[in-house]
């Protein structure tokens, strides 16, 4: 497997290299002239007759039907030689071959069997029977066509080995495109399963249309399966109209509602329905009116092309930088998409280039997109961060005491209520608090309450809850080991240098017991607040254990 893998690479690679080389040899447009097929007709006689037949390019007004198509003479060619020409929309063609000698010979294909001459890149290619005398001159004789882009696409003569390098070149086109395309399909179904975008699932779909639409329009499918070659065009135009849908609907959600307000919305959605409503009518009615089907599908591709262009106006324009990589990244697609749908009006010639820019356009556009996706991720990352910033922040205040950063009183309890083993608990209340501040002013009474809580925090160890929990009152809840806690902390007040030297002093109930339930939590509240009141009563700048008070 492997081993065929490589050799097919390396053959790939050089058909590519040695292709230029290989066209020295016969690779030659020919021209054509046409006319509708009549009773009698017989192919011996129209190679000889220059009556009746147009050798301007088919028009569409020619209409539908069945077709003689008659070569230029052919230029003198050595050894073996392929006609090749693009695929189309017919029930059968044979190709009669006129050699030199007068002799006549004939292969050909009906649509059910065409998948055998079909090469990459929807290329009919058909060895023309070897005989001694050379071919001069070719005549098809097409019948069912809907003559949509012409009645034999594009027809060069070749030598075999230079059209199987041409084969491998687009071999090597389109599984560049797939690959390309499947890793962009794993990547973003993967990004899709970890963020769950709403913008992914259609940008999945259109991925997987578009590999779809690849491998049904370069005939890959119909060699795998046989497929009839006009089921194979009705399917082309269903992918790439849903292709397009997904691409529509992706576009609607990566932008959201600021960019699709008012009118857009509604007239994307009628754009949806219309490329599905017509690729669903192409499907099922061709080839009845060829002409009105075909028209209306390219109608509809061009409304859907037209609506992308506010859509991306408003998205540059937007708020949302992230629009810009997106809509550059859809120019291309937008301007190519816009050739094909003149050319399938006619005010384009077919050229294969044209018809497979898609694939080249959508796979530029796809790159471009993957960096608009990770732009708009990591703006989406930086949203979540500020947002989660902003929640911490939020959260923070919410616990914390404005004026001096300690806990307030409902954090405090919300940490403190669920301890089941003992703790000690210290009330503190500043004395004559309301002398303080008509000495300093309210002001200078803050900052005394912020002097007041840093020597508290200073005391208590790191893991103890210390807390303001009313206007000059704190607590704090420490271990139970930590019995000399409270001296430790009258040492601190005492010790800590007030605003403007003034003497402020505190008294300290403590009591020690377990906080398992919010009664425990008031009946230890109880004793420790009957013992502050001791030590208030004792003359303050004191401390109490609730036992002794
Ligand atoms: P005691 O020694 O009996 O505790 O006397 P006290 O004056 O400290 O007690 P009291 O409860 O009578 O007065 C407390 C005062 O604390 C009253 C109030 O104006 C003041 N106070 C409460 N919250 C604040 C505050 O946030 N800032 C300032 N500057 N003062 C406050
Ligand atoms: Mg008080
Ligand atoms: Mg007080």
């Amino acid at each position: 497997m492997i081993h065929r893998l490589i050799a097919l690479v390396a053959a790939m690679v050089a058909a590519l290299v040695w292709a230029p080389a290989a066209s020295a040899q016969t690779d030659v447009a020919l021209a054509t002239c046409f006319r509708h097929v009549q009773p009698g007709d017989r192919p011996a006689a129209l190679f000889g007759a220059m009556d009746g037949f147009a050798c301007r390019t088919p028009r569409r007004s020619d209409g539908p039907g069945d077709y003689w198509v008659r070569s230029a003479p052919l230029p003198p060619v050595d050894g073996d030689v392929t006609i090749r020409s693009g695929s189309l929309w017919q029930d059968s063609a044979t190709i009669y071959v006129l050699y030199a000698d007068g002799s006549i010979r004939s292969l050909g294909f009906t649509s059910a069997n065409a998948w055998q001459h079909l090469e990459l890149g929807a290329i009919f290619s058909l060895p023309l029977p070897r005989a001694t005398a050379k071919p001069v001159r070719l005549l098809w004789h097409v019948r069912g066509a809907a003559n949509l882009r012409g009645l034999v696409l594009g027809p060069r003569l070749m030598s075999s080995d230079v059209a199987q390098s041409h084969a491998l070149a687009l071999a090597a086109f389109y599984a560049a495109f797939v690959g390309l395309a499947g890793a962009l399909l794993i990547f973003n179904a993967a990004l899709g399963a970890a963020l769950r975008q709403r913008f992914h699932p259609p940008y999945c779909a259109m991925v997987v249309s578009l590999i779809a639409y690849a491998a049904s329009s370069s005939g890959l499918l119909s060699q795998l399966t046989g497929l009839d070659n006009n089921v194979r065009l009705r399917l082309n135009v269903l992918l790439l109209a849903a292709t397009l849908s997904s691409a529509l609907i992706f576009a609607r959600r990566f932008f959201g509602a600021d960019v699709t307000r008012g009118w857009l919305r509604p007239a994307i959605d009628l754009g949806i329905v219309a490329l599905l409503g017509s690729a669903t009518a192409y499907v099922v009615l061709m080839p009845w009116h060829p002409v009105l089907l075909d028209r209306a599908m390219a109608l509809s591709f061009m409304a859907a092309l037209l609506l992308t262009l506010p859509l991306l106006w408003r998205g540059w324009h937007g708020k949302d930088r992230y629009a810009r990589p997106f809509a550059i990244a859809w120019g291309l697609p937008m301007l190519t998409a816009m050739a094909r749908v003149l050319q399938a009006l006619g005010v384009l010639q077919w050229n294969f280039w044209i018809d497979n820019s898609t694939l080249i356009a959508m796979a530029l556009e796809a790159c471009c997109s993957a960096l608009a996706i990770a732009w708009r991720i990591k703006q989406l990352g930086e949203e979540r961060d500020a947002a989660r910033e902003q929640e911490m922040l939020a959260r923070l205040l919410a616990d914390s005491d404005p004026l001096t950063g300690l806990m307030n009183r409902r954090s405090f309890l919300r940490e403190a209520i669920g301890r089941c083993e003992p703790h000690v608990l210290i009330l503190v209340d500043i004395d004559h608090f309301k002398q303080v501040n008509e000495t300093l002013g309210h002001d200078g009474g803050d900052q005394v309450l912020r002097v007041f809580a840093q020597a508290l925090r200073h005391a208590a160890p790191g893991d103890a809850l210390v807390s303001r929990i009313g206007g000059e009152e704190f607590a704090i809840l420490a271990h139970r080991d930590a019995t000399d806690l409270p001296e430790a902390i009258l040492a601190s007040i005492r010790a800590a240098p007030m605003p403007f030297d003034l003497a402020v002093t505190a008294s300290l109930g403590s009591e020690c017991g377990a906080i398992a339930t919010e009664t425990d939590w008031k009946k230890l509240y109880g004793r420790a607040d009957d013992a502050l009141f001791a030590a208030k009563r004792a003359g303050r700048d004191r401390l109490r254990w609730a036992a002794a008070a």
